[in-house]
C-alpha cells in the first residue's frame, strides 16, 4: 500500500504531473530547487511543500529534472528509506539509470527509469505515455502512483531501457522535424501555399505528429511557445547517438539529425522551444515557413 508520494522538480512537466497526485494520495510532498514554486503548488493543488530530506521519506519518490547528471547530483548523500521506490521521469541516460539502480539498491531502494512523452498538455491532462525500465516487481508496486498522470504505461525492459526508448522516440521526432522543414521550405520556394499543402499532407501518407500538431500550433502561426526547450531536445538526440555508438552501429540519418539539432540549438535565441529549430533552415534559405 502506498501511503505517501513525493515529486521532486516542478518544471514545465513536473508541476503539472504532480498536480494529479493529491486526487489519489493523502500525503503528497513536493520539492523544488526554487522553493517558491513548491509553495505555489501546495496552494494551488493541496500538496505539501517539503524540504528534500522530508520529501524523500515518501514511499514513492518521483523526480523530473533536466538531465541524469542533475538527478545523480541530487541523490548524492541522501539517506533514503529502505523499501521505497524512486521513479525518475527525467529523459535521462541509460548508463546513469544503471548506476542509480545500483547506488540506491545499497539503501534498499528500487530505482526505475520512467521518462514520459506527451508534452505539457499530456502532463496537464494526465495522459502521458510512460516507458519504464528496471525491476518488474518495482514497476508493479509503483504502478498505482504512475497511473495518476500516465495513460499508456509500459515496462520496456531492464534498467536504462525506458531512457533508451525515450531517446529514440525524440530522435524520431527530430528527424521528422528536420524533414518537414526541408520539405516545406522547398514547397514555399516553388510558390505553393503552405496552409493548403499542410492540409493535403495531413490527409496523406506523409503526415506525422510534427505536421499535425507542431506545424499548425507552433511553426506556421509563428508562436513557438516555450513548452519543451530546444536544449532538452538536443540532449535527447545526443543520448540517442551515444546509444548507436555504444552498440557500434552505423546510423547516418540519426547522426546527421543530431548535428542539425545541435547546430540549431547553438544558433537559437535563449529560451527557444524545440520547434524553433526550423529557424536555422529559414536563416539558410531566407524562406519563412508560414
Ligand atoms: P524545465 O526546465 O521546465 O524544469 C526543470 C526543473 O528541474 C525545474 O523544476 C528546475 O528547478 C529543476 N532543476 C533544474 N536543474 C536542477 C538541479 N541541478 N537540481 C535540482 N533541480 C533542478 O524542464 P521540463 O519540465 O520541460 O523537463 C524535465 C524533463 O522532462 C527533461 O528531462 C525533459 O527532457 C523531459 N520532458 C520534457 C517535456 C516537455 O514537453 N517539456 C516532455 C517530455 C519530457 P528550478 O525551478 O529551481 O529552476
Amino acid at each position: 500500500m502506498i501511503q505517501s508520494v513525493a515529486f521532486l522538480g516542478l518544471g514545465a512537466m513536473g508541476y503539472r504531473m504532480a498536480a494529479h497526485l493529491p486526487k489519489h494520495f493523502d500525503t503528497v510532498y513536493v520539492w523544488n530547487r526554487t522553493a517558491t514554486k513548491a509553495e505555489q503548488h501546495a496552494t494551488e493543488y493541496g500538496t505539501q511543500a517539503a524540504s528534500l530530506e522530508q520529501a524523500i521519506q515518501a514511499d514513492i519518490i518521483f523526480s523530473c529534472l533536466p538531465t541524469s547528471a542533475d538527478v545523480e547530483a541530487l541523490v548524492q548523500g541522501l539517506e533514503l528509506k529502505a523499501g521505497s521506490i524512486w521513479v525518475d521521469c527525467t529523459s535521462g541516460v541509460p548508463d546513469a539509470a544503471r548506476r542509480l539502480e545500483e547506488t540506491l539498491a545499497d539503501q534498499g531502494v528500487i530505482f526505475l527509469d520512467a521518462p514520459v512523452s506527451g508534452q505539457t498538455i499530456g502532463a496537464e491532462n494526465g495522459t502521458l505515455t510512460v516507458m519504464i525500465g528496471g525491476s518488474a516487481a518495482g514497476f508493479e508496486q509503483a504502478l498505482p502512483a504512475i497511473q495518476a498522470f500516465g495513460k499508456l504505461i509500459k515496462h520496456v525492459g531492464e534498467s536504462g531501457a525506458g531512457f533508451a526508448v525515450k531517446a529514440v522516440n525524440n530522435m524520431l521526432m527530430a528527424v521528422n522535424l528536420c524533414a518537414v522543414a526541408e520539405g516545406f521550405m522547398t514547397l514555399k520556394a516553388h510558390g505553393v501555399s503552405l496552409n493548403e499543402a499542410l492540409e493535403c499532407i495531413n490527409a496523406s501518407s506523409g503526415k506525422s505528429n510534427v505536421t499535425e500538431t507542431v506545424m499548425p500550433q507552433r511553426i506556421m502561426n509563428r508562436s513557438f511557445p516555450l513548452t519543451f526547450a530546444l536544449p532538452l531536445l538536443a540532449k535527447d538526440t545526443g543520448i540517442a547517438v551515444d546509444l548507436v555508438r555504444d552498440a557500434k552501429l552505423s546510423a547516418p540519418l540519426l547522426s546527421l539529425t543530431q548535428n542539425l539539432i545541435q547546430a540549431a540549438n547553438l544558433q537559437a535565441e535563449e529560451n527557444s522551444d524545440f520547434s524553433a529549430a526550423i529557424k536555422m533552415y529559414e536563416s539558410w534559405s531566407k524562406i519563412t515557413i508560414e
